[in-house]
Formats: C-alpha cells, sequence, structure tokens
C-alpha cells in the first residue's frame, strides 16, 4: 500500500506506541486516586502536560487535554463566546474552516450569538486587513485555521495576532485569538508567543500520535465556560477520566513531530514540487489548487480537468493507493468542498480535485508509482469518456 492521506490520519509512531503500553498494562491507575498506583498516572499526566506546554511554549497549566481536535475546537468557540454564561456576542472565523470550526460557530448563530466568515482569495488565503475590518465592540472571539485540511494554504496567523495585539494596546475593542492548528503539528513553528495567539487547538492523530486525544491551549486569564459538568479534571474545565496511555502518546508524538520538523519540512517540501511538476508533466489538464508557496509540506491537491474524483479514487485504491478528496470527514459525501468553492473555483473542477498528502515514511520512489497509476487511470477514463 501507498499511503497518502496523511492529512486524513498517520500512523501511530512505534516510540509513540512504546511510551503508551505500560499505561495500558501495568500502570492503568485512575489519576485522582490518592495511592501510588494511581498517582503514577497523575505522574504521566503531568510529565506529559510539561512536554506539550515546552513544545508550545506556555505554561503546563494553560493546556487542556479533550478527546479530539473537534472538541478542543468546540470548546475553544463555545468556551469564549458562552464565558460566564453570555447570550450575545460576535465571532469572526473564515469559510475555509474545518466543519469542527464551521458547524459550530453555525450552531452558536442558532442560540442567537453573531458570526461573519470571511471570504478568501482564489488561494484559500484571509488577511489580517480584513480580520480588522471585521472586528465589532461586541466581537469576542476570532477563530482562524493556522493551515487548511484541504488545499494546505497556511494563514498568516502572526500577522493577525499581532494586528490584535496593537488594537489592545491602543485600547481599541480586541477579540482573543483563537487557531485550530490540527494540520499544523510537524511542519510549523507551533510557538504560542510567537504566534500571539489566545487559545490553539492539537489532534495528536495528525502528528503520529494516538486516536481520541488532543488539547487546547488557553492563555492564562482567559475566561472559558465549560462544555462538560462532571468532576474537577483539566483545571475544572473539561470533567471526564484522563485518558492516560492517550496523554503520553501525544506527549511523545508532539515532541518526536517537533525534533524533525526542519528536516522533514525540507524533505517533504523537496518531494512535494518533485511529485507536482512530475503530474503536471506527465497528464494535460493538471491544476494545483492552494498557495503556490505558502502550502503545507505535504500537501498536493490537484484537479484533473473532466475526471470524477471518486472515479479516480477507486481505481487507485485497486492499484494499493490511498488519496482522498475533500477533507475525510466530508469525503462519502457527493457535496464538492466548500473549500473550493469558497475559492472560487467552479463545481466541477472541485468535483475533480484529489489530495495526496504525503508524510514521514513517503519516498521519491513511491511518488513515481502515484504517478505513473494516475496517469494509466486517467488516460483510461478520458479515454472512456471520450
Ligand atoms: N481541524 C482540522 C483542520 C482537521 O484537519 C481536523 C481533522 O481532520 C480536525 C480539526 C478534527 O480533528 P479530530 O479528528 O481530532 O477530531
Amino acid at each position: 500500500m501507498i499511503y497518502l492521506d496523511h492529512a486524513a490520519t498517520t500512523p501511530l509512531d512505534p516510540r509513540v506506541r512504546d511510551a503508551m503500553l505500560p499505561f495500558l498494562h501495568e500502570s492503568w491507575g485512575n489519576a485522582s486516586s490518592i495511592y501510588q498506583h494511581g498517582q503514577q498516572a497523575r505522574h504521566a499526566i503531568d510529565t506529559a502536560r510539561e512536554t506539550i506546554a515546552a513544545e508550545l511554549h506556555c505554561d503546563p497549566r494553560e493546556i487542556i487535554f479533550t478527546s479530539s481536535g473537534t472538541e478542543s475546537d468546540n470548546l475553544a468557540l463555545r468556551g469564549v463566546l458562552r464565558a460566564g454564561g453570555a447570550t450575545a456576542g460576535h465571532l469572526i472565523t473564515t469559510t475555509i474552516e474545518h466543519p469542527a470550526v464551521l458547524r459550530t460557530a453555525q450552531d452558536l448563530e442558532k442560540d442567537g450569538l453573531a458570526a461573519t466568515y470571511l471570504p478568501v482569495d482564489e488561494h484559500g488565503l484571509v488577511t489580517a486587513e480584513q480580520v480588522t475590518a471585521a472586528i465589532r465592540p461586541d466581537t469576542k472571539l476570532v477563530s482562524i485555521m493556522l493551515a487548511n485540511n484541504e488545499v494546505g494554504t497556511i494563514e498568516p496567523i502572526r500577522e493577525i495576532g499581532k494586528m490584535i495585539e496593537k488594537r489592545r494596546e491602543r485600547g481599541e475593542p480586541a477579540p482573543l485569538l483563537h487557531t485550530d492548528a490540527v494540520q499544523g503539528a510537524g511542519s510549523i513553528d507551533l510557538n504560542v508567543k510567537h504566534l500571539k495567539v489566545d487559545l490553539l487547538s492539537l489532534s495528536a492523530h495528525k502528528c503520529y500520535g494516538p486516536k481520541g486525544i488532543g488539547c487546547l491551549f488557553v492563555r492564562q486569564g482567559v475566561q472559558l465556560r465549560p462544555m462538560q459538568t462532571g468532576g474537577g479534571h483539566e483545571h475544572r474545565q473539561r470533567a471526564g477520566t484522563e485518558n492516560v496511555a492517550g496523554i503520553v502518546g501525544f506527549a511523545t508524538a508532539l515532541q518526536l513531530a517537533n525534533k524533525s520538523c526542519a528536516i522533514e519540512t525540507a524533505r517533504q517540501t523537496e518531494l512535494r514540487d518533485y511529485f507536482i511538476q512530475q503530474l503536471q508533466k506527465e497528464i494535460s489538464n493538471a491544476t494545483l489548487h492552494g498557495h503556490p508557496t505558502d502550502r503545507l509540506p505535504n500537501n498536493v491537491c490537484i484537479s484533473f480537468a473532466g475526471i470524477e474524483a471518486e472515479s479516480l479514487l477507486l481505481r487507485l485504491d485497486f492499484a494499493g493507493i490511498c488519496a482522498s478528496s475533500g477533507s475525510a470527514c466530508s469525503s462519502g459525501s457527493l457535496e464538492p468542498s466548500h473549500v473550493l468553492l469558497a475559492m472560487g473555483i467552479d463545481t466541477e473542477t472541485a468535483h475533480s480535485a484529489i489530495r495526496f498528502t504525503l508524510g514521514k515514511d513517503t519516498t521519491k520512489d513511491e511518488l513515481s508509482t502515484v504517478v505513473t497509476e494516475t496517469k494509466k487511470i486517467i488516460d483510461n477514463l478520458r479515454h472512456l469518456t471520450s
């Protein structure tokens, strides 16, 4: 199998699995128990929290463990907008967010809160100026993703953060800034001070960690309304017995991802550009989507004129190649990607776009094979319909 769907999920790194195993076998205690067996689990969680905080350049008390990137996004949006029991307030986001943000924003709107969805340009970019123009006196939160999961475009979060910081210094209305950084782990610097964000979402399974564990960075002083009622876990912000093995695995995965970030980014960028160049050389009418340079090092979102993405994906699957159309969550439905449509791409082209996402084990040989197989399939499909 050639796996080119790392934006959907990544395999568990064996080093991460080894770090998790003791907490699935001998050290299975509840971290809230006062006896030693439970305290081993507590110690492991504390250490993992410190590791993640060091990677993000924040205080360990600013990390809340959740079940996923989806939950982190929900907690950021619902938590901030509903803080103090508020029933009014305004949110700024974009039209290309992951459904975890988009549908949450829409749900908040149903409850009477206001939301502005900023449009993007043809590369999927928003600007700090657009955000500035959308800020109202009642704007509580700006939520913009660090990098898009479908087209890989990297958004100017630091610039937006700087703009908000300046407004705060001048005493102007200055909302909090949240970024969904789920796709950025391992390829973008996640230093929250550098990014100037107040909240940041992450998910372990996108960086060779286990599924079902994520976290939300919440800058100290930010008021959140918890989504769950229950025990006092996670500084009373997220009730529920902790997923100890998941938390330990997440910390190990993030540490490993950050350690290899520079080398992997350079390696994957070179492979990505080779792959794009070969696809466009071998196959006619192949259009790359997303930003030409400000894009994730592993993302190749490309459409082939006249080809239904689903037909191509099925045939690639027969050839042992895994890729996807749109995001993992929306594939399966035949709706064209909301991201591509928001970028002004017509419906037919959006229907023919497929996403290849490279990973740390992807090789040039694999990519050459994928080019050959894709060309064969497309020649065949185009022949059938001509
Ligand atoms: N945000 C982005 C940008 C994503 O790509 C994903 C997953 O595809 C999520 C959030 C959701 O993360 P999880 O799968 O951990 O719920």
